[in-house]
């Protein structure tokens, strides 16, 4: 029998069990169905510990200057980049996504972690000299105090990174709550953190379930939250954050359109494109696209035939299997049996909807990995936009493509569309490109790219239903979220 780790909670600098709990929590490999490891569910009185922790170290860390802050990053960021294969390979235990996905992830978070490296450059404030007579006035960014994220399975080791870094750069301190399903890759991230030797209590971190993290959200010392998750749930914290007077991000659930123009001639590109934004991390990226909108009969012909075709011969696998490890197009469990159930019921409906089901993935098995929550590649055509399986975020491998007459059309739907977070276009036609860039009512649009991911030095973040609040993460919008701005007006009188 192999190890099973036992997640702990790292407060104040020390490793420790949680004093209250509810007992525990099975971390499974969605591959296998294997326990590999056990968290606890931490209870208010965890999080009070954290908090205060945090709390406590906030005055002497945020008077330390930013360049001594940013030296803690930069030696972590040499330690994770030692040991990025160990802690991809635990990525993939516990969620289930390619080993490239988890290395491609683990360098996002490296590269976010450079990004707050800038920090005495992004942290200087404004000053205008002569405001008025004899008068300046003077901008500064000071650190707002406890900051708190909370995170959810599908990047276990990059959505925690959209903001510690940051946080920690800018002089506040932190207590993170990564999701219960993927506890162990944080844990192990938190071993180079505390082995950086970064003062204690600055950062925390406390397992545990959606008691923790509203403990955390209603903390009267937690000055902002961070979440990442389902739109149901950032509505959740963003009422308890604005009745609390609490400063906020919330980033939520996603159907991201992929428009496919009747000139894109560069066929193998899209459909190859197009299957790795649909299929990666078995569609349960925030970024992920889900549905496809063929403009012309010609069009929309064209990428039902090389689209299905693709998604049949996509490899749905062990991502640990040693002889498929390192395939870059190579799909993964879902997350639970729970997930696995509910995008069958969607799969259901879709059909029961009159969409047509040109491949269903509902039979998949992979040999030796009968109790993984696979499902392979599921293509729906015909389908009309309003449609539950369009209107749903299924956060599966599940894609739904829709026919247009004119790219209007396909621009009304992502506007009519609850969730805004990401879109593209594939053409080569300059004037709808920019037509679309400017209308698609999306926070992030691609022209030519299947994820329109912004890489850690710009923001990041939707619109609509996809981002509850209005400060985006990385870049100079995480600079923006994790600091105050105070505005100084001053005068000196001559003496002489
Ligand atoms: P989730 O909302 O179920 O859980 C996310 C976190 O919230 C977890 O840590 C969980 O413990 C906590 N939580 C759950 N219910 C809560 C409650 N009632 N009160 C307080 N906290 C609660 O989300 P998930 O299933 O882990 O993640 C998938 C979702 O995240 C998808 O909708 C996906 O689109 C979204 N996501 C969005 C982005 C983005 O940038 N917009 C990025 C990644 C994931």
């Amino acid at each position: 029998m192999k190890d099973i780790r036992s997640v702990r909670n790292y407060i104040n600098g020390g490793w420790c069990d949680p004093e209250e709990s509810r007992g525990s929590l099975d971390v499974e490999n969605p591959s296998t169905g294997e326990i590999i490891g056990t968290m606890p569910i931490s209870e208010s009185g965890e999080v009070d510990r954290a908090v205060h922790a945090a709390r406590d170290a906030f005055p002497e860390w945020s008077r330390t200057p930013v360049t001594k802050r940013v030296t803690y990053l930069f030696t972590l960021r040499t330690m994770l980049e030692e040991h990025k294969e160990e802690v991809s390979r635990t990525l993939v235990s516990e969620m289930g996504k390619s080993l490239p996905d988890a290395r491609a992830e683990l360098k996002r978070a490296l590269q976010n972690i450079e990004a707050a490296c800038s920090m005495p450059i992004l942290q200087q404030g404004d000053k205008l000299i002569g405001c008025a007579q004899g008068i300046d006035g003077e901008v500064i960014l000071q650190p707002a105090g406890v900051f708190s994220a909370i995170t959810p399975f599908n990047f276990p080791a990059m959505a925690p990174f959209w903001f510690i870094p940051y946080a920690i750069a800018t002089g506040n301190t932190f207590v993170l709550k990564p999701s219960e399903q993927v506890p162990l890759t944080m844990e192990m991230i938190t071993e180079y953190i505390d082995r950086t030797g970064l003062p204690a209590g600055v950062f925390n971190l406390v397992n545990g379930d959606k008691t923790a993290a509203c403990a955390l959200v209603e903390h009267p010392d937690v000055n902002g939250i961070s979440f990442v998750g389902r739109s149901s749930t950032c509505h959740l914290i963003a009422e308890k954050c604005v009745k609390a007077n609490k400063r906020f991000q919330a980033m939520g659930s996603a159907k991201n359109h992929l428009v496919v123009m009747p000139d894109y001639s560069k066929m193998d590109e899209l459909i190859r494109n197009m299957s790795t934004s649909c299929y990666g991390c078995a569609g349960q990226r925030c970024m992920a696209s889900s549905a496809i909108v063929a403009v012309g009969d010609d069009m929309y012909q064209k990428v039902c035939e090389r689209f299905i075709q693709a998604s049949r011969e996509y490899t749905v696998a062990d991502p640990l299997d040693p002889d498929m490890a390192d395939e870059a197009m190579l799909m993964g469990p879902v997350i639970s049996s729970k997930a696995k159930r509910f995008i069958h019921e969607m799969i259901e409906k879709g059909v029961k909807e009159g969409a047509t089901l040109a491949l269903d993935g509902r039979d998949i098995t992979v040999p030796g990995c009968e109790k993984g929550h696979f499902i392979g590649p599921t293509v729906f055509t015909d389908v009309q936009p309003g449609m539950e399986i369009h209107t749903t975020e299924i956060f599966g491998p599940v894609v739904v493509i829709c026919k247009v007459d004119h790219p209007d059309e396909a621009i009304r739907i992502i506007r009519d569309h609850q969730y805004a977070n990401a879109c593209s276009i594939y053409t080569q036609n300059g004037y709808y490109a920019r037509t679309f860039k400017l209308e698609a009512g999306c926070g992030m649009v691609g022209v030519n790219v299947g994820i329109p991911a912004p890489v850690p030095f710009l923001p990041f973040g939707g619109t609509d239903e996809s981002m509850i609040g209005d400060i985006k993460m990385q870049g100079t919008s995480a600079v923006d979220f994790f600091t105050q701005k105070k505005i100084v007006i001053e005068r000196y009188w001559n003496e002489n």
